[in-house]
């Protein structure tokens, strides 16, 4: 499947920038390899193509082992997911990460009544993207949580997003990250209700709770998402 995708980097520079990446991902290997008839490591990356977004949601550091809110193996995700950054990159596909990034005060946490530990505070490190995703500098940041008296667990309620993927001609989206039983879930239920042709990347996402993942997932599949 490899030979048949463009590979067309814009300049000499473009290609030397990407056999580095591609030499830090996969040290002393042929990334191409690593992708065969079997799957290899992990295959379904190699289906994305122009017209495709990835959606990263809310891999950040609160919400990982060591974190304020830590999902189980929440971290786990972020190996395959940077393997889909490499392709989309590679293939000039939008990129798209989400962020909670909420004020000190906010309605989810417990102290004021809700649902969740304080996490993912503006501005603390709690709210940073995991260290080790590898986001490129052109990466679309969705801001969301950011107003005290509203949670917002999809991406794309009231950010604009959905406008701007029309906008820039995607049609079918790839989404991972974590929960999925929360922020994930709601993504791809909206990404689906926009007509986004919506697949999630089962491998490079974690449920809070493993009951919690499987509801998701059922939804999901019965809103129309392809799970890869
Ligand atoms: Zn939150």
């Amino acid at each position: 499947m490899n030979a048949k995708e463009p590979r067309q980097p814009k300049d000499d520079r473009e290609q030397e920038l990407l056999d580095e990446a591609l030499a830090e991902s996969f040290p002393a290997s042929d990334p191409a390899s690593l992708v065969g008839p079997g799957g290899g490591i992990s295959g379904a990356e190699e289906a994305m193509q122009p017209g495709d977004a990835l959606i990263i949601v809310d891999v950040q550091r609160d919400f990982c082992p060591g974190g304020a809110l830590p999902i189980e193996n929440g971290d786990a995700v972020v190996p395959v997911l940077n393997r889909w950054i490499e392709k989309a990159q590679r293939l000039g596909i939008p990129i798209v990460a989400s962020r909670d990034w909420h004020p000190g005060d906010h309605l989810s946490f417990k102290p004021r009544g809700g649902e969740w530990p304080v996490h993912c505070v503006a501005e603390t490190k709690g709210a940073e993207f995991h260290p080790d995703l590898k986001l490129p500098t052109e990466t679309l940041i969705v801001t969301k949580g950011d107003r005290a008296d509203r949670d917002q667990y999809s991406a794309f309620d009231a950010t604009g997003l959905a406008e701007e993927l029309h906008r820039l001609g995607v049609k079918r989206v790839f989404i991972g990250g974590l929960a999925e039983d929360v922020c994930v879930r709601a993504t791809a239920l909206d990404a689906a209700a926009a007509s986004f042709s919506t697949h999630l990347v089962a491998g490079a996402t974690k449920p809070v709770t493993a009951e919690g993942g499987k509801k998701a997932l059922a939804e999901m599949r019965n809103a129309g998402v392809v799970v890869d």
